[in-house]
């Protein structure tokens, strides 16, 4: 699936392609939160990238967030945004080389409507935060054990 997207003010626009475009992933982690508010990402194909306005992102260089039990250290996270209008865009991570991660609230095309939704790394969620509950709905203190394209693959939305 072709995927545009765009930031606020409208100096930088993207496309990319996307096996794994159901947003059913949400991140409440503090990174996310402060940076990008709470939005779910998706994953594409970071070869297919790209970006018009270029000289007007800027990339905030930080690191995953540590899992616990995890034994590696935190992976370095280089986060696009426009630097103009402050919309984060999308993120890639050396670690999960060939992917780059969109936030959904920035593509600009219709996403298909998901199933169900994760509410990730709760964690480190805000104590005021209200998490949605019910059956369309599951609840993770840090992150699935199944990947995105796992999670597509097991519900056949994987496009090949
Ligand atoms: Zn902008």
């Amino acid at each position: 699936m072709k995927l545009e997207g765009s930031c606020h003010c409208g100096n930088v626009k993207f496309s990319l392609n996307s096996r794994t475009p159901y947003p059913y992933r949400v991140c409440y982690c503090v990174r996310c939160r402060k940076t990008a508010g709470v939005g779910p990402h998706i994953m594409g194909e970071s070869e297919t990238l790209e970006v018009t306005g270029e000289d007007h992102v800027g990339v905030y260089v930080t690191s995953s967030n540590p899992q616990p039990g995890q034994a590696q250290a935190p992976a370095e996270l280089r986060m696009s945004f426009c630097r103009d209008c402050g919309c984060h865009l999308f993120l890639h991570a050396p670690v999960w080389a060939g992917k780059v991660y969109p936030w959904a609230t920035a593509v600009d095309t219709e996403l298909p409507r998901t199933p169900e939704t994760f509410h990730i790394n709760l964690d480190l969620a805000a104590p005021w935060v209200e998490v949605p509950s019910g059956t369309a709905h599951r609840s993770f203190d840090a992150v699935p054990p199944d990947s995105i394209e796992e999670w597509h693959r097991r519900h056949e939305l994987y496009e090949d």
